[in-house]
């Protein structure tokens, strides 16, 4: 099937100079969301994935119904202040000024084999730092899926070392 039919390309939003990618005609439409969810179900199964967790927002949309087809948990990376009990944190930088991703800390057993969803890798930024949380407690990165990545912003850069699938490269 040829995903890149569902992905919507808007100019300059959310500012001048970015051609966002916008993936919510793809989960508009039945068969292409199953479609791209079965290619990660798939990668997941050879990876013998114990949790999936995924960045807020479309990083649960992505990997929820992942978690669900495998008949495992799903652990969700918010910004600060979004998870009620205990978290760890880990930062990374914006172009202007730093974000803060956090995660609870009972939510990964020590061992687990992870794999990290997101609907798309840029500068790998958010990735980075949701690696550094699984890995703090304990989990074992088996593997990084994204329905897209931009070729052009070399996140695959910073993510050396990891076992990445992507559905689709602009
Ligand atoms: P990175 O941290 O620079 O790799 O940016 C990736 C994060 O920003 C992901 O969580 C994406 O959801 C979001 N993002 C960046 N650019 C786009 C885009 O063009 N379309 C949709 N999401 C984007």
């Amino acid at each position: 099937m040829d995903l890149k039919k569902y992905i919507s390309i808007v100019p300059d939003w959310p500012k001048e100079g970015v051609l966002f990618k916008d993936v919510t005609p793809l989960m508009n439409d039945g068969e292409a969301y199953r479609y791209a969810t079965n290619q990660i179900v798939e990668y997941a199964k050879e990876k013998q994935i114990d949790l999936v967790v995924g960045p807020e927002a479309r990083g649960f949309i992505i990997g929820c119904p992942v978690a669900y087809e495998l008949g495992v948990g799903f652990a969700p990376v918010r910004k600060e202040g979004k998870l009620p009990r205990e978290t760890i944190k880990a930062e990374y930088d914006l172009e202007y000024g730093k974000n803060v991703l956090t995660i609870h800390k009972d939510a990964i057993k020590p061992g687990q084999r992870i794999l990290i969803t997101d609907d798309l890798l840029a500068t790998g930024g958010t990735m980075e730092a949701s690696i550094k949380l699984v890995e703090e407690l304990g989990g074992v990165v088996a593997g990084l899926a994204f329905l897209i990545e931009l070729d052009y912003l070399h996140g695959r850069e910073k993510l050396k070392g990891y076992d990445i699938l992507t559905l689709m490269k602009y």
